[in-house]
């Protein structure tokens, strides 16, 4: 498989490039495969849904086939995945897919994980070790850090913002140990940004160490996240006449959006020949997408604090990608597209507890308050020509291919749950009164000893410390 670029269709780089150098340093451009493979048509006309393992070894095979021998991906899959990704009905036409039982409890473990290893893959044979310098705002440090906790070769150092993130965050980047360590620097995230992306362009530190970053547009973050989406749409497609009554239903996928990665891979999968029928972007008050399909002006602008606070991206960088797979026009007929504010994300995990007995986090919330949303009426005004107001919390006024069935009720949906809920308790004993069960995973990590260290924010202080701390 051949992987070009977003800038420029005309170049032509191997996944060992693309994967270690994670953008193109000549054009700034985000990798792409160049042709977007087809599922084998066994695996998509299976009579049974076939397991989450088995999906992902075959979609793997077709992105890194000519680069990793079969049984070496087969390991690094069973590596990356003894978890999985349940698919659970709450109610007669929705399905919350739960992408919270890696390590981590949030959806980035998947594309974590297959990126740490893929790197370790294309790293043997290296003498000296590689360094990942990666500064986090939350969710993504501790799932990077755990994906590559004892991989060889590797070496990791997060920067996070002390007091910045939530204690259990804090607490998740603060207790790894080994080749993984992080540095609570006295700032803002922006200030460990700065670091980081100081110390990459740093040639004395260059010279003496082999630096690499673990950014949220590596594509081998990417691809493996389409795993979930071809599991969860094959278990749907198996099952809805059994738990539904509706046989061969529209899958509609709610994805919680935040810097698009995750919607991304679900493009891609469909593109791959997923049975999607059509998806939802759902957002928070950081509204750049939806208020692009709705003007077809992509105007990036500064993240605004909310509850869901993953996906607080402002300027979301694979919106470079969605555009190098789709035109604006063709975006808008497979794409709805939804945003509410704190007060819908409260309102979202109410209403799921109310009515179905499901605890969701405020990410999945807003996914959830969308597809009720859409469902009961939002689309039912679009189709009959009162289209909701893009100013205000709701569905934009593009009308999607799959617009009917929600009407003839021919249509199923599947919310994206990307973190467990006890990542987020304050918020969700505010919704519902309680506080939901915390996993064992994140009870054990509450008593381990804090290693964080502390850093000043200065450079030359970080430097002087990588320099005596980092093995060459
Ligand atoms: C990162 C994250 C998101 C947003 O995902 P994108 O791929 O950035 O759109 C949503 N929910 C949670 C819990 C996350 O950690």
């Amino acid at each position: 498989m051949e992987y070009t670029d977003t800038r420029d269709g005309s170049v032509r780089t191997d996944l060992k490039t693309a994967v270690l150098s994670g953008m193109n340093p000549a054009t700034g451009g985000l990798y792409i495969p160049v042709t977007i493979p087809h599922l084998n048509a066994d695996l998509l006309n299976k009579s049974y849904g076939p397991s989450f393992r088995d999906v992902a070894f075959e979609i793997a095979k077709l992105y890194c086939g000519d680069d990793i021998p079969e049984s070496d991906l087969q390991e690094i899959i069973a590596d990356c995945y003894p978890f999985n990704a349940p698919v659970v009905p709450i109610d007669p036409v929705t399905y919350v897919l739960e992408l919270f039982h890696g390590p981590t409890c949030a959806f980035k473990d998947f594309g974590a994980r297959f990126m740490a290893r893929l790197m370790a893959y294309f790293n043997r044979g290296e003498n000296k070790p590689l360094h990942i310098l990666v500064a986090t705002s939350g969710d993504t440090g501790s799932a990077v850090g755990s994906a590559f906790s004892g991989v060889e070769g590797i070496d990791v150092t997060i920067l996070y913002p002390k007091g910045k993130i939530s204690c259990l965050q804090e607490k998740q980047l603060s207790t790894f140990t080994g080749n993984v360590r992080a540095l609570a620097v006295e700032g803002s995230f922006d200030d460990c940004q700065r670091l980081v992306k100081t110390a990459f362009t740093d040639t004395a530190l260059r010279k003496k160490f082999r630096l690499s970053s673990a950014n949220s547009i590596n594509i081998s973050r990417l691809l493996p996240q389409s795993f979930y989406y071809v599991y969860a749409a094959l278990s749907v497609k198996c099952r809805s006449l059994h738990d539904n009554k509706i046989e061969n239903p529209s899958i509609i996928v709610i994805v919680p959006s935040g810097n698009f990665g995750n919607l991304t891979s679900g493009l891609i999968a469909q593109k791959m020949g997923a049975p999607i029928t059509g998806f939802v972007a759902a957002t928070n008050a950081n509204k750049t997408v939806p208020d692009w399909l709705v003007s077809g002006r992509y105007e990036p602008r500064p993240s605004i604090p909310t509850l869901s606070n993953a996906m607080d991206v402002g300027a979301p960088s694979n919106h470079e990608r969605i555009t190098a797979l789709y035109t604006h026009d063709e975006l808008k007929k497979i794409l709805a597209s939804y945003w509410t504010d704190d007060n819908g994300t409260i309102k979202g995990i109410t209403s799921c507890h109310e009515r179905t007995g499901y605890i969701i986090d405020p990410h999945g919330a807003v996914g959830w308050q969308a597809w009720y949303d859409i469902r009961k009426g939002a689309m039912l005004k679009l189709m009959s020509g009162f289209p909701n107001n893009a100013e205000n919390p709701g569905l934009t006024p593009n009308i999607p291919v799959w617009a009917q069935s929600i009407l003839d009720n021919k249509a199923v949906g599947i919310v994206l749950e990307t973190a467990h809920p006890a990542k987020f308790a304050d918020t969700v004993k505010q919704a519902i009164g309680r506080e939901p069960p915390m996993p064992d995973r994140l009870e054990k990590i509450l008593n381990l000893p804090d290693r964080s260290i502390a850093m000043q924010n200065d450079y030359e202080t970080f430097s002087k410390w990588l320099q005596k701390n980092l093995s060459a």
